[in-house]
Order: structure tokens, then C-alpha cells, then sequence
């Protein structure tokens, strides 16, 4: 079996580190944040500190083609979800459905557009602790990879990338090494460094920022349970994250090119 280097621990890199060890492969999980994972969810809600990850404290949504590769491929996963605390959301059901939908019969294939939704440190937090327990799985915090280690190139032009070098000099060897470092991974750039093409690489700004709340408390009976609403370039999605809680997360995107914000 493989030896694999993922660098980055965040759900991405870890989930796809689990996957690659229940394949029987050794895998390497370097995680540049040094806090350990927390004992329980609500300490990593307020106490892990994840500089790495931006939107740490926003909702998460696991969204439904995610979920279904996990309940194939990671079981359990969700159900350890629900038991720290995320919520089921459903698209479908008598809250959400809008009144001017008449036709609410079920069909076939409802079911997969049912996701699972919460803070995002809860989704954090669980997805480290069941890749803590994950046998042939070893996950280094506090360790970050600086560049890739090239071997000997077995083609002419195309350099062979033998692991990674982390930030304070060690050389970790792997037969292949995966970019799980998030959206300002530096990985293009290393691989161009090693002397090969530059990879193609799309990147836009779609200029939208996020305004959260959390809100804990008895549902007030006339609110349903997800409600998105969009006026203008502006968007809110109202739905629970755990039990008694609800989130209202507001977005607004700011019109390209005009340097103002959108209205209304
Ligand atoms: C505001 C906001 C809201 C979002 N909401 C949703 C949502 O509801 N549902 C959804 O599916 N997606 C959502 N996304 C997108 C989603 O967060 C990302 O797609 C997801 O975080 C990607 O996970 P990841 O593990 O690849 O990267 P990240 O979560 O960014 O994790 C990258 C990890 O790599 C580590 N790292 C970085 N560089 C190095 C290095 N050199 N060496 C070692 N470690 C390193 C970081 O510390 C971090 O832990 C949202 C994004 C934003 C910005």
C-alpha cells in the first residue's frame, strides 16, 4: 500500500485522509493550526482556535452530494453529526415546501436532497475526532508544509514529486502527496517551483461577504424551518443548526466592477 501525505486537516483533507485509510494506505495528515482538537463540540465552539480556517464560525452547510459520498463511503459520519448537535434540514418538508407549490406528494428521490447543517466548529470537531480514532491514519498539528520534495525523474521534463518539506526543514517522503489546503493553497505555485507546467487554475472574486447570527430559544410557531430570501444582491437563508438554535445568515454581493455595493 501507498504512502500519503495530505497536506491540510481541515474537513476536506481529513475526510479524504479517512477514505485513503480505510483503503489500507499510510497516510499523513499535516495540519498547519498547532491546537489540539477540543474534548467536546462546545468547547470547540468556544475555545478552538482555527486561524487557518476564515469562516470558522459560520453555519455549515453539508450539502446533500457531500453527505451521500460520506454515508458510502465514511458511515457513521453523519450520525456522529447528529449527535453533536447538527440538524437535519429538508428542503421538502411542510415548512419549507412554499405555499405555491400545491403538488406535495413524495418522490422518488427525495430523500437525497436531505442535508445536514451546523456550526461549523461542531463539523470541524467531529470530523477530528472520528479521523483521531481512524486506524493507519497519523495526524501531525502544528506542522506545516513549506514546499514539495522532488526525486528522480523517471520522464524527461516532468518532475517526480517525492513528499513535502515542512516549515521547519523535515522531509516527509510519500508516493503521493494531496492538496487539501484550502482556497489560498499554495500548491500551484510549489508545482511550478518544481519545474513543472503551470497548472490551469480558475479563480473569480464573486465579491460576496457574510453577515452571521446565531439565536438560541423556543421556534416561534409562524417561522418554518429554512427560508431564503432574496431581494437586490442581497440573500438570507433563516434554518436551525441545533435543537433550539437558529441561524440567520445574510450575504450581499458587491456589483463587479463599480466598486459600491449592490441594492436595494
Ligand atoms: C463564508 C463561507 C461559508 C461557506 N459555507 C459553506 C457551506 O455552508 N457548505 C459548504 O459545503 N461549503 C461552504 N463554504 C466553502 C467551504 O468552507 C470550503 O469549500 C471548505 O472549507 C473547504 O474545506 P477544505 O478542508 O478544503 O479547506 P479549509 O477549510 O480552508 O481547510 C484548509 C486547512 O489547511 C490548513 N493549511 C493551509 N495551508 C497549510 C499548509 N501549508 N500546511 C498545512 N496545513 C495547511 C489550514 O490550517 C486548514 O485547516 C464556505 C466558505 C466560506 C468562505
Amino acid at each position: 500500500m501507498s504512502r500519503i501525505v495530505v497536506c491540510g486537516g481541515g474537513m476536506i483533507g481529513l475526510c479524504a485522509a479517512m477514505m485513503l485509510a480505510r483503503d489500507g494506505h499510510n497516510v499523513v495528515v499535516l495540519e498547519g493550526d498547532p491546537s489540539e482538537v477540543p474534548a467536546n463540540p462546545t468547547t470547540a465552539w468556544d475555545k478552538w482556535d482555527r486561524p487557518g480556517v476564515a469562516q470558522f464560525h459560520q453555519p455549515h452547510n453539508l450539502f446533500t452530494r457531500f453527505r451521500m459520498i460520506c454515508d458510502a463511503e465514511l458511515p457513521g459520519l453523519t450520525d456522529r453529526l447528529l449527535e453533536a448537535g447538527c440538524v437535519w434540514v429538508d428542503i421538502l418538508d411542510e415548512y419549507s415546501i412554499p405555499p405555491t407549490i400545491t403538488d406535495k406528494a413524495p418522490r422518488p428521490g427525495d430523500a437525497s436532497l436531505r442535508f445536514v447543517t451546523g456550526r461549523r466548529p461542531v463539523f470541524e470537531w467531529t470530523v477530528a475526532t472520528m479521523a483521531a480514532g481512524q486506524p493507519h491514519l497519523t495526524i501531525l498539528r502544528g506542522v506545516r508544509a513549506r514546499e514539495l520534495v522532488t526525486g528522480r525523474s523517471s520522464i524527461a521534463g516532468v518532475p517526480h514529486v517525492a513528499g513535502v518539506r515542512t516549515s521547519s526543514g523535515e522531509e516527509i517522503h510519500a508516493d503521493l502527496v494531496v492538496d487539501a489546503m484550502g482556497r489560498r493553497s499554495p500548491a500551484c505555485r510549489w508545482v511550478t517551483e518544481a519545474g513543472a507546467r503551470a497548472p490551469i487554475e480558475e479563480c473569480e472574486d464573486s465579491n460576496f461577504i457574510y453577515y452571521t447570527r446565531y439565536f438560541s430559544g423556543r421556534r416561534p410557531r409562524r417561522v418554518g424551518r429554512t427560508v431564503a430570501i432574496r431581494a437586490g444582491s442581497v440573500a438570507q437563508g433563516h434554518y436551525p443548526v441545533a435543537g433550539r438554535s437558529r441561524v440567520i445568515r445574510t450575504s450581499r454581493q458587491r456589483l463587479e466592477g463599480i466598486g459600491r455595493w449592490g441594492g436595494p
